[in-house]
């Protein structure tokens, strides 16, 4: 089964409500491939997702960039994977590096999340990465492996994941990882997913990479067999996005 080209962008902790006006009348302006070529999800903020959801073309879809691991209630600061699903809002993005290295997110809870949100109804981009360190160390894979294997152990419904590898030394830096080194890793990570998971799940689950994408690279990169779209940040903002969901084209013509 094909794996449809998914392009999500993580507008992070950015923006007004005039910019995110902006960047939605962009988004909405732009012509782009066909929802059976590229699925598009942006993920604002928490306070702007019912905005940008009563505006968005219905093509494209929100995503929120973080919810609880568990019910909600006396949480202070947090909002539930239920709140969510109320607001209908389709998408989470869980364990992002920045929450994995800032606010100490640890393997299992970012395993005990997406569990959590997926028996929610929702579906989940599960992000994994490396520190340079680690990638210098030679440990990228295994690094990886136990990222995923703590959302393995805790899901058994793959059909509602993405799964974004975003090398943590790419991500905000301008270093973008070449073709070849992220093919490499989506390729190691679709065995890993055949042979503790399924052959199925290891084909049918997106793998897309994210770590300073940009107009002028996504193609090459989205070009690689096992890369399914990208995760983007910074040029999420801007209206080079546009150029980036286009390039789901290169599957087309692969
Ligand atoms: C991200 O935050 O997920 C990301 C990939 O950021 P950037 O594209 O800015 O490197």
């Amino acid at each position: 089964m094909a794996r449809k080209f998914f392009v999500g962008g993580n507008w992070k902790c950015n923006g007004t409500a005039e910019e995110v006006k902006k960047i939605v009348n962009t988004l909405n302006e732009a012509q782009v491939p066909s929802q059976d070529v590229v699925e598009v999800v942006v993920s604002p903020p928490y306070v702007f997702l019912p905005l940008v959801k009563s505006t968005l073309r219905s093509d494209f879809f929100v995503a929120a960039q973080n919810c609880w691991v568990k019910k909600g209630g006396a949480y202070t600061g947090e909002v539930s994977a239920e709140m969510l699903v109320n607001l209908d809002i389709p998408w989470v993005i869980l364990g992002h590096s920045e929450r994995r290295a800032i606010l100490n997110e640890s393997n299992e809870f970012v395993g005990d999340k997406v569990a959590y949100a997926l028996a929610q109804g929702l579906k989940v981009i599960a992000c994994v990465g490396e520190t340079l360190e680690e990638r210098e160390a030679g440990s990228t894979m295994d690094v990886v492996a136990a990222q995923t294997k703590a959302i393995a152990e805790r899901v058994s419904n793959w059909s509602n994941v993405v799964i974004a590898y975003e090398p943590v030394w790419a991500i905000g830096t301008g270093k973008v990882a070449s073709p070849a080194q992220a093919q490499e890793v989506h390729d190691e990570l679709r065995k890993w997913l055949a042979k503790n998971v399924s052959a199925d799940v290891a084909a049918t689950t997106r793998i897309i990479y994210g770590g300073s994408v940009n107009g002028g690279n996504c193609k090459e990169l989205g070009g690689q067999a096992d890369v399914d779209g990208f995760l983007v940040g910074g040029a999420s903002l801007k209206p080079e996005f546009i150029d980036i969901i286009k390039a789901a084209e290169v599957k087309k013509s692969a």
